[in-house]
């Protein structure tokens, strides 16, 4: 008897915030937020495969030559961090589609190939956790003759996961409102080109909310809102018009925690960047070159220097 291997495979994309503005902490202490999400060319791949045990094992590694793999061989981070167990997003997005396919019997593996930082701003878990939806659930159907589930499906069980995994779902470019799982698309005409530098540690999401009520105390602070002139200014590919209007209410907050950011967001206008911007919750920062060649003679630059940069298409 041959024994065959059932496996499914799906990549989701890192992000980055082109637009991001935080309202007042609510009273859930959660913050309504009006976000420009912008997938870039650096993905999360995961691939599940059926088991005979009965629980959840996972392998992470990194994908050559990416971000994460760069910080690797600068030795400023390790892979032994990202957790294996229920922790790890991927696991718990395994497990809310495997509780739609009840008569499902075995386990599962989930290889996750990494390419976006830890804890980088860039919703690395996110989009692990949105790849290892589609993935499970292609899985689950084949092995039980079930149905997959649908789409709508897959996007409530993702906004249950966490506010940026929708997103990771849906990819391409969108409006977040709400805590950012709220979700319409948005037109980019042309691509943007960025460089992606990753910084030696990882900053944690909440604790850069803290900082950011923090630093608000006292202020009164506007309901979230894009610029209105933005969208059409991105759907145009009107970048002259677009750039000076992207912002990030979480970068102050970062360059609080992280001082030493101001240096890497300073090296964009050196270089000439159109903008340059903490990536959501940061330490990763984004520069936005006007051009691929730019991009890429930046990134190279920054690596020839020791920084891990990587020049990236956005979306
Ligand atoms: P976001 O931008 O969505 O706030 P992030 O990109 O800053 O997130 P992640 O890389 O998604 O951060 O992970 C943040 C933390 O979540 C990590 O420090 C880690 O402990 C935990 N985590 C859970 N699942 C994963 C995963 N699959 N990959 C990486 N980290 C994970």
């Amino acid at each position: 008897m041959t024994t065959m291997m059932l496996a499914e495979q799906a990549r989701a994309p890192g992000k980055v915030n082109l637009f991001f503005a935080a309202g007042p902490p609510r009273p859930d202490g959660y913050h309504d937020v009006a976000s420009l999400y912008c997938a870039v060319s650096a993905a999360e791949t995961v691939t599940a495969t059926l088991t005979r045990g009965d629980g959840i094992a996972v392998d992470v590694a990194a994908v050559p030559g990416s971000l994460l793999d760069q910080q690797i061989a600068a030795g400023t981070f390790s892979l032994d961090t990202v957790p294996t167990g229920a922790a790890n997003l991927a696991v718990r997005a395994a497990r809310a589609v495997l509780e739609r396919f009840p008569r499902l019997i075995g386990g599962l593996h989930l290889r996750i190939d990494k390419a976006v930082p830890v804890a980088g701003g860039m919703g690395g878990g996110s989009a692990d956790a949105a790849a290892a939806l589609r993935a499970v659930n292609r899985l689950a159907a084949r092995v039980s003759g079930e149905p997959a589930l649908d789409d709508d499906v897959l996007r409530h069980l993702a906004a249950g996961l966490g506010a940026d995994v929708p997103f990771a779902l849906a990819g391409g470019a969108a409006v977040g409102t709400g805590t950012g799982a709220q979700l319409r698309p948005a037109a980019v005409g042309a691509p943007l080109h960025l460089v992606l530098v990753a910084d030696t540690a990882g900053l944690s999401t909440p604790a850069v909310y803290a900082e950011l009520d923090r630093l608000r105390a006292g202020a009164d602070v506007p309901p979230p809102a894009l610029p209105p002139e933005l969208e059409p200014a991105l759907a145009r590919g009107d970048l002259g018009r677009a750039a000076p209007l992207l912002r990030n209410d979480l970068e102050p907050a970062a360059l609080s925690l992280a001082p030493h950011l101001a240096r890497t967001l300073a090296l964009g206008e050196e270089a000439g960047a159109l903008a340059s911007l903490v990536s959501g919750s940061g330490p990763t920062v984004a520069h936005v070159l006007d051009g691929a060649a730019a991009a890429a003679a930046l990134a190279e630059r920054l690596r020839a220097r020791g920084r891990p940069a990587l020049a990236v298409q956005a979306p």
